[in-house]
C-alpha cells in the first residue's frame, strides 16, 4: 500500500531513553511506518547509521521506513529504521583482522591453472583467469591441439 494514502496518526517511538511524537502512516508488524522525511532524525536507516559511523549493535527496529522510487517499475521499499541511542560505534578491525582480509582477498584473484595473481576475482567456479579458461574450452572444442 502506499505509503502516501495510509492516514496518519500520532505515535510514540520509543528508542532506549526518549520517546518520540511524531507523526506516522500507521503500523505493520506493530512497527510505525513513516513516509519519505517523515522519521524522526533520531531514527536512521542500516547504511545511514553506517554513514555515521554507527551500528546497530543487536538491537530490534523501532519503525519502519516505506517509500516508491521516483522510477514506474520500482516497487515500494521498506527499511528499518534503528535508533541512534542504542546504536554503538562501527567497529575498526584490527592490524591482524585487516591483513587475514587482505590475504583472503589476493586468494580470490590466484588462478589454480597458472598460478598467477591476474589482478581481479577470478570465478568461483571455475578458480580459473579468463586465458586458462578459455585455453580449456578451445581444447576441450578442439581448436587447440
Ligand atoms: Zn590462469
Amino acid at each position: 500500500m502506499n505509503p502516501r494514502r495510509r492516514p496518519r496518526q500520532v505515535v510514540a517511538v520509543f528508542d532506549g531513553r526518549t520517546h518520540h511524537v511524531a507523526w506516522c502512516r500507521g503500523f505493520q508488524d506493530g512497527l510505525p511506518v513513516f513516509g519519505w522525511g517523515e522519521a524522526p532524525s533520531t531514527l536512521l536507516t542500516r547504511s545511514q547509521l553506517r554513514e555515521a559511523g554507527l551500528r546497530p549493535a543487536g538491537q530490534d527496529p523501532v519503525a519502519l521506513l516505506v517509500f516508491r522510487h521516483h522510477r514506474p517499475y520500482a516497487r515500494e521499499t521498506v527499511a528499518e529504521l534503528f535508533s541512534t541511542v542504542r546504536a554503538a560505534l562501527k567497529r575498526i578491525p584490527t592490524p591482524a583482522q585487516q591483513a587475514a582480509l587482505g590475504r583472503a582477498l589476493a586468494a580470490r584473484r590466484v588462478c589454480r591453472e597458472c598460478g598467477r595473481d591476474v589482478g581481479y576475482c577470478v570465478p568461483t567456479s571455475t578458480r580459473q583467469c579468463w586465458d586458462c579458461f578459455d585455453l580449456d574450452h578451445r581444447t576441450a572444442l578442439g581448436e587447440v591441439a
